[in-house]
């Protein structure tokens, strides 16, 4: 047998160990038998001298279930069950007759019954006050009341039967589905022990231990920009993936595009001073033609696309405006920043709503557009609002300030990038909300790291440091499964790209870009691109022509 790889220790010879020996028959006994093999499960037990309770237990159960109590007690005479357990259940059987026959007005048998089994047997004092109260009573009304329960007899057998397998125990009864369980369990802890862990749906075999090939996360550099006279302080891909755009400490924006005529993506459109202070945030409209800014100058601005030109300038803001975003599923977008307000603004920029709210230092929303992250700049909170109500519906709170935060895009997960003596992310999972995850980072208290959340199913955890690495973990383990090198300053932003899960890019004070890609696409150009691509890869195909023109270009300027 091959040894479980995860184990440190030799793994233990199960057979070594009666008392294993005897549970693993049995197991292997009762899932012969709920897999139909009959013949084999006796067979098996036969030659195994395991003894299936199954049967002599569906006997007692009918028994029970047609109140057929001199039968059932039989039965539970002639079981193998030590007496100890065979007298607790006659208690549980004589105490559901004794019920029974009160309904039935049956008075002198009850009385009899009291007497002689429950008296002596009853293992609360309390509870056999209540059972002898029940003898006054004249209608089945009055019973319920005193037992605090709705009376129905096959419900009240149903619940004996219920109780009876409860406290049976495992050794005298193999529970259902023992053996698909712990098959379960061991799959589940090969999968999360896989440190490129990244098809949650595949069905992993069982003749080998689980692990998924290394290879497809971003680790390559294959693209490096120098066109920036700035620092890059944001970088954001287009929803289509096509195009991104940056924009530099000194306000100006570059909007790039790729296209099937040239391999490197083509400078768009270059804009200076788009704003007059610091430009904190960058989104695109859903359908890529425009692109909204928020600044610390109190505005939000609307820019084309296609010539570059400032289409608008919103001047609702008192106060620095720190994030701006499109609302999923609508036609409306909104912006918040060190005003006690949020603004809710449809496409021609006027104010659709205003919703109170903290100072916030960045908004994030869910994918279906009802839900808004509102990262609060004064307390270490992201205070979660229903937009529809536009009411905080929930809340996850730090012990020190969030610098950021990124959302996946399942809506599953919260990244926080939290700064008190150390840095770290958090990664919040929003079903428990609770910490499921930390990661070391290195950065001054006052930086604001560039982080995501990216990979096919959320599984890839990036951040930039202060040191111009780019850690990337895999969302199941606190060690990264790269560190990447190509930037010298610290990387402020990152972008996935939204249909690619093997590549993003990264923006740094160093003044350049980074495209990433993942070992496989790089080695998939060396081999010749006739590599035949795996099932769960087929989504990324129509990328694939893109990037492998980058790569050639990339490796021609190398
Ligand atoms: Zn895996």
């Amino acid at each position: 047998m091959r040894p479980f790889k995860h184990f440190h220790s030799p793994v233990p010879d199960l057979l070594q160990n009666d008392r294993r020996k005897d549970e693993l028959m049995k197991m292997m006994v009762y899932a012969l038998d709920e897999m139909g093999y009959k013949l084999s499960a006796q067979k098996l037990a036969d030659e195994s001298s395991v003894k299936i309770e199954k049967d002599s237990l569906k006997i007692f159960e009918a028994q029970i279930a047609e109140g057929v109590w001199d039968q059932a007690f039989q039965t539970l005479k002639e079981s193998n069950l030590p007496e100890e357990k065979k007298k607790r259940f006659a208690y549980l059987l004589n105490e559901t007759k004794y019920i029974e026959l009160i309904m039935h007005q049956k008075y002198p048998e009850g009385l009899e019954l009291l007497r002689s089994e429950l008296v002596p047997n009853c293992p609360e004092s309390e509870k056999l006050k209540t059972l002898a109260s029940i003898l006054m009573c004249s209608n089945k009304q009055e019973i319920e009341e005193k037992l605090e329960t709705k009376l129905d007899i096959p419900e009240l057998r149903k619940q004996l039967v219920s109780t009876i397998y409860k406290e049976i125990g495992s050794k005298y009864m193999s529970p259902a589905n023992r053996f698909n369980k712990i098959i379960q369990q061991a799959l589940s802890y090969q999968e999360l022990s896989c440190k490129y862990h990244l098809n949650p749906d595949e069905n992993s075999g069982l003749l080998e231990d689980h692990i998924c090939q290394p290879g497809l996360y971003p680790s390559k550099p294959y693209l490096g920009f120098l066109e920036h006279s700035d620092e890059i302080s944001l970088v954001k891909f287009s929803n289509k993936g096509n195009m991104f755009v940056t924009i530099t400490k000194g306000c100006e924006m570059c909007i790039w595009e790729f296209n099937s005529h040239s391999a490197a993506p083509k400078l768009k459109k270059r804009i200076t001073k788009i704003h007059n202070k610091d430009v904190n945030n960058v989104t695109w409209c859903p359908n890529d033609q425009k692109i909204l800014t928020a600044s610390s100058d109190k505005t939000v601005r609307i820019w084309s696309v296609e010539t570059g030109n400032l289409l608008l300038t919103l001047h609702s803001h008192l106060e620095v405006v720190r994030s701006v975003l499109w609302i999923p599923g609508t036609s409306h977008f909104i912006s918040g920043g060190l005003d006690p307000f949020i603004i809710v603004w449809n496409t021609r920029g006027e104010e659709v709503n205003r919703i109170n709210s903290p100072k916030v230092a960045e908004l994030l929303v869910s994918s279906d557009g009802k839900k808004l992250f509102l990262v609060c700049a004064s307390s270490p909170k992201v205070a979660i609002v229903d937009l529809l109500q536009q009411a905080e519906i929930d809340q996850v709170r730090e012990r020190n300030p969030i610098k950021t935060a990124a959302l996946s895009k399942d809506d599953k997960f919260l990244l926080t990038h939290v700064t008190g003596l150390t840095s770290e992310l958090h990664l919040w999972n929003l079903e428990k909300y609770e910490i499921v995850q930390v990661y070391d980072v290195h950065s001054h208290p006052s930086i604001k790291l560039g982080i995501s959340i990216g990979g096919a199913t959320n599984e890839y955890i990036a951040c930039g440091n202060e040191d111009g690495t780019i850690k990337v973990w895999h969302r199941n383990h606190a060690d990264p499964i790269v560190v990447l090198q190509n930037h010298n300053s610290t990387v402020n932003s990152l972008s996935w790209h939204p249909n690619n899960p093997q590549m993003f890019i990264s923006a740094s004070d160093d003044k350049t870009l980074c495209i990433w890609v993942s070992e496989y696409l790089l080695n998939r150009h060396k081999n010749g691109l006739s590599v035949n691509l795996s099932q769960d890869l087929m989504k990324v195909e129509e990328n694939l022509a893109l990037c492998e023109n980058l790569i050639c270009e990339f490796e021609e300027e190398v």
